[in-house]
Order: structure tokens, then sequence, then C-alpha cells
């Protein structure tokens, strides 16, 4: 499993994405067999006592890992030992985590969930467990950058003014990178955007096409 990471073990919380030729989404159409063998990898890497991978569908809905986690697209613990998981494949993974308060959160932002707030909402709720944005550190995964995402009218108008960029002539280009920021005032950003259609290390939906089965995974986790 080829890793690309934001925050190794001694920081308190261990944080990654994974590089294309690992896979544990099932519901994208991925081999089962590909997918169960992976996602043993997983466990066997992290050291992770228990895997939460919630069915992402685009809401704006922040569970805890006890939850039902279909129909979830976001996720936050102060258990350690309980790895986080979300699926990418151009949309932005963001990871969240307060090291004082020792509250991670790990939320999937599309175009839906981040004009939904889904990530003000992912903040809120670790705020419930004792997080403070002031001292929260974010990392951001690979996603589709605003040179690639390329959206309609209709789209562009949802989002902060000063998250799309628009010249005479073309379409509207939108920077989720900057309507997630937005949304977090008083959080950290450890690390700078990777483009999920620039960079073939990760997958991209736009780049090979809907009928993907894999995806990028993008995990957090406080080391038991
Ligand atoms: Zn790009």
């Amino acid at each position: 499993m080829k890793k690309h990471c934001y925050f190794e073990g001694e920081a308190g919380v261990s944080a990654f994405s994974t590089l294309v030729g690992f896979n544990v989404c099932d519901y994208a159409g991925a081999d089962p067999k590909q997918v169960a063998a992976d996602r043993q990898k997983l466990a066997e890497i992290t050291g992770a006592r228990e895997i939460f991978i919630p069915r992402q569908t685009h809401s704006v809905r922040v569970g805890r890992p006890d939850d039902d986690l279909h129909g979830v697209d976001a996720l936050v613990t102060d258990i350690p030992g309980q790895l986080l998981c979300i699926n990418t494949a151009d949309c932005l993974p963001l990871l969240l985590y307060d090291p004082k308060a020792r509250v991670i959160g790990a939320a999937h932002c599309g175009w839906r969930g981040t004009v939904g707030r889904i990530v003000e909402a992912t903040m809120l709720k670790m705020q419930e467990l004792g997080a403070k944005p002031e001292r929260t550190l974010a990392a951001v995964g690979p996603h589709i950058c605003p040179e690639c995402f390329e959206v309609g009218d209709e789209v562009a108008q949802q989002f902060p003014p000063t998250s799309v960029i628009r010249r005479l002539g073309f379409k509207p280009h939108v920077s989720l990178f900057e309507a997630v920021k937005i949304q977090l005032p008083g959080v950290t950003f450890v690390n700078s955007p990777l483009c999920s259609m620039h960079d073939s290390r990760f997958y991209s939906v736009r780049r090979q096409g809907r009928e993907l089965s894999q995806r990028t995974l993008s995990a957090i986790i406080i080391p038991s």
C-alpha cells in the first residue's frame, strides 16, 4: 500500500491518502475480492482496531463511527484506534485534527457537500467533543484543482464568489479548496493541495471516466 502522508504517528495522529493500485471502496463497482484484500492490508498497516468507511452520497450528514454510515459523508471521533475513511476521485477529502482535545474528523467535500456546508458541520461536530478551530490542523487530500474544475453557471452561482474564477468567453471554474477554507476560520492547513486530474498517482473520474470503479482513500487515526 503506497501512501502520501500528512501526519505521521509521532504527531499523535496518522493521516494519509493512498496511491493508484489500492482501493477499499466497495460501491463504485470494484471487484469485491480486491476490496476485501485491500481492507485487510489497511488494517495491518495502520494497526486500526476498527475501520469506518461511510457509504458516501454527497450528503451533508456528519456521523459518529457507531451510527448507520449509509448516506454519511463525514465522520468525527475522539477514540484511539478508529480509522476514519473517505473515498474520492476528484472530490476533496479533508482530514482534521485537534492535538489538544485529541479529536479527529474526515469529510468528503464534493461540490454539493461543500455548498451545503459539510465542512462547517464537521468542525461543529468536533467541537461537541471538545475541539477548537484555532487549535485544529487540516490536511487537504488530492482533488480537482481550479484549473481543471470547469462547471456550469448553475453550479458556480452556489459557491462564494471568492472561490469562483470567471474569464470572458469561458465557463466558470471553481476552487473547492478556497470554498472549504472559507468554512474553517481559525484552522491551520498543513499542506498544499495536489490535483487528482494533473497527478496520475491518484484516481480521477474526470480523467479516467465515469465507469472508474476505484477510489483514492484518505484516512486519519489516533493510534491506540
Ligand atoms: Zn488540475
